[in-house]
This record gives structure tokens, sequence and C-alpha cells, in this order.
């Protein structure tokens, strides 16, 4: 039988670097919410029993609205009230967990991650207890200080770009987030926080489709991805 999951949507961003009005996660693409076509992405995903997402209080009707209508009545889910920044929006929504085996945290601006990814980091999850999608860093990165002198470059090989969705145990993510926020630790994603509590991290080889729409021309490269079924 499979695990059981549950998944996570943090959609409360402001979207200020979007230079729109509207949330990110709440903007059209196609004939439909962002948000939308990434909820559908996991709906075929086996055992997933609870969805939750974070939004902000202006927007939680209209993200309840979405589930009705993506989602209906075939797996229980709920939108709670996202916080200042990513990791207090996830907080929150853990705080409704079910009793679940897997946690898997997703952005709501990534429509495009597809089902073998999202099983192949369930599974890793399932042996390592954390598993994050990710792709080898085409660029040279280079650490800087605040001057922006920089300090080092770290070998290429070993660097990657991380998206989501990152795939935990569910204890293992309870914990983490419980013992940041006790200790005021913030990271920059949720694999960060387990790294932190000293559990191992593994990396899935993802792909560049699955884009995280940040700024307005990632909307204009969703609309050519969303009309190129190759993408599909
Ligand atoms: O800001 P960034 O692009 O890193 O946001 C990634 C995801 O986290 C987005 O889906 C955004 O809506 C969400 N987020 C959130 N609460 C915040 C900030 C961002 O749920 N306070």
């Amino acid at each position: 039988m499979a695990t059981s999951k549950t998944l996570i949507i943090p959609a409360a961003g402001s979207g200020t670097r979007m230079q729109r009005e509207r949330a990110k996660p709440f903007i059209e693409l196609g004939s439909q919410p962002i948000l939308a076509h990434t909820i559908q992405r996991f709906l075929s995903l086996a055992g997933l029993s609870q969805i939750l997402i974070a939004a902000a209080a202006e927007y939680i009707q209209e993200c309840s609205d979405i589930l009705q209508e993506v989602v209906g009545n075939s797996i229980s889910w709920q939108c709670v009230e996202g916080g200042a920044e990513r990791q207090d929006s996830i907080n929150n929504a853990l705080q409704h967990v079910a009793d679940v085996d897997l946690v898997l945290v997703h952005d709501a601006v990534r429509p495009f991650v597809n089902a073998d990814l999202i099983e192949a980091c369930c599974r890793q999850a399932e042996r390592t207890g954390a598993a994050i999608p990710g792709i080898p860093s085409k660029d040279t990165l280079k650490k800087i200080d605040d001057d922006r002198l920089v300090q080092q470059t770290p070998d290429r090989k070993y660097m990657w770009q991380v998206q989501t969705p990152q795939v935990f145990k569910k204890e293992i993510l309870v914990k983490a987030y419980a013992r940041a926020a006790q200790e005021k630790y913030v990271g920059t994603d949720d694999a960060s926080l387990v790294e932190w509590l000293g559990k191992p991290v593994k990396m899935v080889k993802s792909d560049t489709r699955n884009i995280k729409i940040t700024y307005p021309q990632d909307l204009k490269l969703a609309n050519l991805l969303l009309n190129d079924k190759a993408f599909s």
C-alpha cells in the first residue's frame, strides 16, 4: 500500500518581484490561476490524503474556491493563513498536518512539476527521511562578502540549484520546524532546517522545466511552456 501523504503549498507570498498587484499564485496562466495548475500536478499521487495551502488572509476565500473547484471532496483540504516569511507560512500549515507518513512541501509558483519527479522524491524520502529535487548548477557560483568581494569559488560539480517538492518523513519535518521556531533559526528552504538538525537530506536529479515563476519574464516563459505539448 502507498505511504500516506500530506501536501503543503505555501502561497502567501506578496509577489513584489512580479510587479503585479495580485499575489503570484493567483495570477492567471492560460485559463486558470497558477495555483490551480500546481495543485492538479499532485492529484494522481498515490496515498495523497491531505492538502494544506497557506495563503494571505485576503486570499483565503479565493484559495478555498480554487481547492473546491480542482479537488472537490476527493481529498481533505484546508486553507490556512500564511505568515510574514515562507518559513512562517509552512509552520502555520504544519500545525494542521494529519497523521501521515510523508509531508511534501511545494511552492505554489512551480506549476510544471511532473509526476515522475514527485514520485521519485517520495520514494527517496521513504529511504533517507528527506529528499529534495535539484539540478547541477550550469553557472559557476561565487561566495562573496558584504562588500561583494569574492571570498571563494566552490567546486561547481558539488553545487546544485534546489527546487521543490521537498519531501520529508513527517516526524523529521515537524521536529525541524518546532526546533527552528524555538531557537529562532531561519533557513532559506525546508531542507535547510532538517540539515540544521543534523539529519541526512538526499538530492534527486530534476530538470529545468520545474521553473519557479518569480519575475515577469518567468510568466512569459510559463505561457510558452503551457502551450508546448512536449513540456506537459
Ligand atoms: O518568495 P519566494 O518566491 O521564495 O516564494 C516561494 C513560495 O513561498 C511562493 O509560492 C510564495 O507564495 C510562498 N510564500 C509564502 N509565505 C511567505 C512568502 C512566500 O507562502 N511569507
